[in-house]
């Protein structure tokens, strides 16, 4: 009595077959243009004008005041990206590109503090405008007749 076992021949054939996977980690992988992942901020060319966290409706920007002196106060600026939807209104909205979304898609942890963003900001505190000495009176019309 003759057996047929055809899944026998294809699994033969296939086991000596090139992967038709991915070899990912194994080798590396590009995103692919235009990918929107990990945030980089870039706390130097920051105008602290505020609209990045107006326009994130995550909610996923904080700023924290970490050092102050009479000149400045430096704040740190965090991404969260456990709440960011990488919708990448923040960095559309940077007018001095101060905020990137890499091409980097590697976003895990076994920890909150992985994935959170950190960078600096430094506030130049205005200088109190002093006021004008007042105007000296002009003299009077009768003054000037004599
Ligand atoms: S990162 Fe950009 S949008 Fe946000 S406060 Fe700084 S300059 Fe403004
Ligand atoms: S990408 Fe979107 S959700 Fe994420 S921090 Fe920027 S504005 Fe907020």
């Amino acid at each position: 009595m003759a057996f047929d076992f055809p899944f026998v021949k294809e699994a033969l054939t296939q086991m000596f077959k090139k992967s038709s996977c991915e070899e990912y980690p194994f080798k590396p992988k590009e995103a692919f243009p235009n990918y929107r992942g990990r945030i980089v901020f870039h706390g130097d060319r920051c105008i602290k004008c505020g609209l990045c966290e107006k326009v994130c409706a995550g909610g996923a920007i904080h700023n924290v005041l970490i050092s102050e002196d009479e000149e400045k106060e430096v704040y740190e600026r965090t991404f969260d990206l456990t709440s960011c939807t990488f919708c990448s209104y923040c960095s559309d909205f940077c007018s001095k590109s101060a905020i990137e979304l890499t091409g980097d898609f590697h976003m895990t942890g076994t920890k909150h503090e992985d994935l959170l963003v950190k960078g600096q900001y430094t506030k130049v505190k205005k200088k109190p405008v002093a006021k004008a000495a007042p105007a000296a009176k002009a003299e009077s019309c009768d003054n000037k007749a004599e």
